[in-house]
């Protein structure tokens, strides 16, 4: 069974994520648990909470089914020692943010190299900073985004991603969020039946699919390979509505949270519907 949402507003307080989120007929959902392009933001206090679980517990969405994000602001893998722990130290707090909340898992964006240091140094230093991060909190998955390689962003080849893994001690407290814009940008197409197998199975081979714990689901306005991060709406960008066809009835994506991310979110219940719709009977 799929669990199809978008990435809700929590603003005004992270109760009406869930709000939001049935408004738009949604099974699951993405949210920021605090100001993303803010280091800090005030504890979460009892009042809060309370509402979020009695809003939750309405929505009917489950905890496995929502996928938090991360601030924008973190870098895990920061060339520089204490920009890094800054980023360490906010991430911490964004995990337990988390298990306040009951969530069991956080999306995030494994980091950038800022051209001053190289792939795999950057690629330890997140790996190191995620070894931290498992080691100071409790339960929550930390859930490595593959990216579009924009700039010097890491994590656009399965590759990194595996080798991330590789590298983490407590390999039950990592999984992978794959947003198929960033995919496609990054180089691996999943436009036809026969690529989107193609595709796959080297992420079953490369990285595992035990280890896929969500997706985002967008189209992409950049070509195939083009390195660019921008998203579209379903059907109207470069990918199509096939390989969104192929992902609602591929059982690889059963039972996570599958969040658009798409530009218009005017349209996002429509979308929603739609790819339900495309589900085989
Ligand atoms: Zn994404
Ligand atoms: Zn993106």
């Amino acid at each position: 069974m799929k669990f199809v949402g978008a990435h809700v507003s929590a603003s005004g307080g992270v109760y009406n994520a869930p709000i939001n989120a049935t408004q738009i007929g949604a099974k699951a959902f993405a949210l920021f648990t605090k100001n993303q392009r803010q280091w800090t933001a005030k504890e979460l206090d009892s009042k809060t909470i309370d509402k979020w679980f009695k809003e939750l517990e309405k929505s009917k969405i489950q905890p496995k089914h929502i996928l938090p994000h991360d601030s924008y602001l973190i870098n895990l893998g920061h060339p520089e020692t204490d920009a890094r722990a800054k980023s360490l130290d906010s991430f911490i707090h964004e995990l337990e943010r988390c298990e306040i909340l009951g969530l069991d898992r956080l999306n995030f964006h494994p980091g950038s190299h800022l051209r001053k240091i190289s792939e795999d140094e950057c690629l330890n230093n997140i790996a190191d900073s995620m070894n931290r991060a498992i080691e100071a909190t409790k339960g929550v998955k930390l859930v490595i985004e593959n990216t579009a390689g924009q700039g010097s962003n890491l994590g656009y080849k399965f590759e990194h991603l595996a080798y991330i893994i590789d590298k983490i001690e407590d390999k039950s407290r990592v999984g992978v969020c794959i947003d198929t814009c960033h995919m496609f940008t990054a180089g691996y197409d999943i436009r036809t039946r026969e690529a989107y197998d193609k595709t796959w199975t080297l992420f079953d081979e490369i990285v595992g699919r035990n280890y896929l714990m969500g997706m985002h689901i967008n189209d992409s306005k950049p070509e195939l390979g083009s390195r660019v991060d921008r998203h579209d709406s379903l059907g109207v960008g470069k990918i199509g509505w096939d390989a969104f066809k192929f992902i609602m009835n591929d059982e690889r994506m059963d039972d996570i949270p599958l969040v658009l991310e798409t530009i218009n979110e005017e349209i996002w219940a429509d979308e929603i519907k739609a790819l339900y719709d495309l589900v085989e009977k």
